[in-house]
């Protein structure tokens, strides 16, 4: 039934057109990579690679990857956060939003974070990115995911859409939402997406992600972008839902997508609204990914610019045992203010953000330091992953050295950088977490979650 459903559907729809757009070029899917901007350009990773690449058309810092044998999440430079895995037209929505170094923006369905990966790139760690999922346990993996990524000016959040806009209306630039949907475009990949198919379900997301839209328009400031994207195709969570949404909201406009790739959206999948297609983009499984819809909105007005401007938080205190550690290691930290939650001492962003009421947990608020243990300060993973290349003290590994499998399997290796005490161990220069150095070995901190066993 779910197959006979969305065929027939898209066989009315698209006429003699469906064989060829639904036309994949390939049996497998192409895994897709986004290289993290944080750590190194796409130019560079492309001469360091160790694996064989083509540029993506659908966002500059992505790659297409072809060989089946390729295991990205066993890639040291996947470790060291060098580069996301994801579907190659999955990169596609985030660079729509034009985020530029200094803004505030929020991805309202961010787990696991590919594209909070992407935006917190394009901030270049000034500004604010809140990344929030409604799902607590991938809100988890969102969190870790944005650790290993580096982001050192991330708030993560558990909350739902409505929440985060009572607390923060009109507060972001700029707003993602990549909605919760039918996955009709994840049918190759995941099998299971097209058993749970069928038209109750895209009723069912059609009218979550017209709520979630409701949020995000709320919680967007005068002037800013909002951009709505899925990865299926249909009409009702994609043009009509667009339309729809402009029906609604006298004080937005559509914007042109204004990129190169997929093609414009279809007329005969509106609704019944009024919408001009050729501003909003598809990307059909024949155009070399899975499949996705995009369309951008900009809030009417103006900005409110420093009117705006958030209290920074309330510092904790910073105890002597972190100062003496940042002294020596990270000097460039010693005497930023810090927050506590509980025993964890974190780095908040600069840019700060109002407190926020108990319907918003915060999972993560800037970099987690570590914590004073027994009279010692121990550091957490997150503080390398942030700021472990411009540690004092260094293990430099490179791709090729067999001590790079070896450490990331969690064994101790022989030091040939890192003084006694704790150092950051590197591959290529990118971090890849703590170690510490003594009597020419460096002891494994690498969390036991995330090593590469079996
Ligand atoms: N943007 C993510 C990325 O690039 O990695 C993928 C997001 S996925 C398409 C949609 C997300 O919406 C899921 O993580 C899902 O848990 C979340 N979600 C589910 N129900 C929701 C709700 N009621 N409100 C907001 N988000 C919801």
């Amino acid at each position: 039934m779910p197959l006979e459903y969305f065929e027939q559907r898209e066989r009315s729809l698209l006429g003699s057109r469906c064989e060829a757009l639904y036309a994949a070029p390939e049996e497998l899917p192409a895994r897709g990579l986004t290289v993290n901007g944080l750590r190194c350009t796409p130019e560079r990773f492309a001469e360091l690679a160790d694996f064989a690449l083509e540029p993506s058309p659908f966002c500059a810092e992505g790659f297409v990857v072809r060989d089946p044998a390729f295991r990205p999440g066993r890639h040291p430079y996947h470790h060291a956060g060098v580069f996301y895995s994801q579907e190659p037209s999955a990169s596609a929505p985030a660079a729509l939003l034009e985020v530029r170094p200094g803004m505030r923006v929020l991805d309202l369905c961010a787990a696991p974070g590919g594209k909070s990966s992407q935006l917190a790139a394009a901030l270049g760690g000034q500004g604010l990115l809140v990344s929030n999922e409604y799902d607590p346990g991938r809100a988890e993996a969102l969190k870790s995911n944005l650790e290993r990524m580096g982001a050192a000016n991330a708030v993560v959040t558990n909350a739902a859409p409505a929440a985060l806009a009572a607390a923060l209306p009109g507060f972001f630039d700029r707003v993602l939402v990549d909605a919760p949907c039918s996955g009709e475009g994840m049918f190759r990949k995941e099998p299971q997406a097209m058993a749970q198919h069928g038209p109750a379900l895209v009723r069912q997301c059609a009218a979550l992600g017209a709520k979630i839209l409701e949020s995000a328009a709320a919680l967007l400031a005068p002037g800013g972008l909002l951009v709505y994207s899925t990865c299926t195709f249909s009409p009702e969570e994609d043009e009509g839902q667009a339309g729809a949404f402009l029906a609604a909201h006298p004080d937005f406009e559509l914007a042109d997508c204004g990129v190169g790739f997929g093609s414009p959206g279809e007329e005969n999948r509106c609704g019944g609204f009024s919408l001009d297609t050729a501003k909003v983009r598809r990307i059909w499984p024949c155009q070399g990914g899975e499949g996705h819809f995009m369309a951008k909105f900009r809030k009417k007005g103006e900005s409110g610019g420093q009117a705006r401007a958030s209290k920074p938080p309330r510092c904790a205190k910073a105890p002597p045992e972190w100062a003496a550690f940042a002294q020596q290691y990270f000097p460039f930290l010693a005497g930023l203010p810090l927050l506590a939650a509980g025993e964890l001492l974190l780095l908040p962003p600069a840019a700060g953000l109002p407190p926020l009421p108990k319907g918003v947990r915060v999972l993560r608020c800037g970099v987690a330091l570590g914590r004073v243990q027994k009279g010692r300060f121990e550091p957490a993973h997150h503080l390398f992953t942030a700021f472990g290349a411009r540690c004092e003290n260094k293990e430099e590994l490179l791709l090729a050295d067999s001590r790079t499998a070896a450490w990331l399997r969690g064994e101790e290796i022989g030091a040939q950088t890192a003084r006694p005490g704790w150092c950051c161990v590197l591959v290529d220069g990118f971090p890849l977490g703590a170690g510490k150095a003594s009597g020419g070995r460096v002891k494994n901190h690498y969390p036991k979650a995330l090593r590469n066993l079996g």
